[in-house]
């Protein structure tokens, strides 16, 4: 766990937080400025700052199966995944996630 990571304190319980889904390797939660209808944000428990810094395969792997049992459990046919890199791609929080987008309108991201 990362103290100065906001995304850390939400997977640890320090920020409560209702999941949407969680496993062993995963949480995802909604996002607190939504971008569509349904704007689901996926992570891994394990502090990785980006998709640069995750050098474990298995939690890789994890991350993208949490995005697709977060779908399945909220019954999205169709969804967009998106996950920034760096400050020039717009990553705001560096503790990788997963965006999930789906609803009638959804946005160019
Ligand atoms: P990024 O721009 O880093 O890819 O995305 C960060 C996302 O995290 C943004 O969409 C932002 O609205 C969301 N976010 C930032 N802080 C919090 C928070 O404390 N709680 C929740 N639920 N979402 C957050
Ligand atoms: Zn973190």
């Amino acid at each position: 766990m990362n103290e100065d990571c906001i995304f850390c304190k939400i997977a640890n319980g320090v920020i409560p937080t209702d999941f949407v889904y969680q496993n062993e390797y995963v949480v995802a939660f909604k996002d607190i400025n939504p971008k569509a209808s349904t704007h689901i944000l996926v992570i891994p428990k394990e502090h990785y700052a980006s998709l640069n810094e995750l050098d474990n395969d298995k939690i890789l792997l994890e991350l993208f199966k949490g995005v697709k049992e977060t779908a399945k459990k909220l019954n999205l046919e169709s969804y967009r995944t998106v996950i920034n890199t760096g400050k020039g791609a717009g990553q705001e929080v560096f503790h990788i996630h997963a965006h999930i987008l789906s609803g009638k309108v959804l946005p160019k991201f």
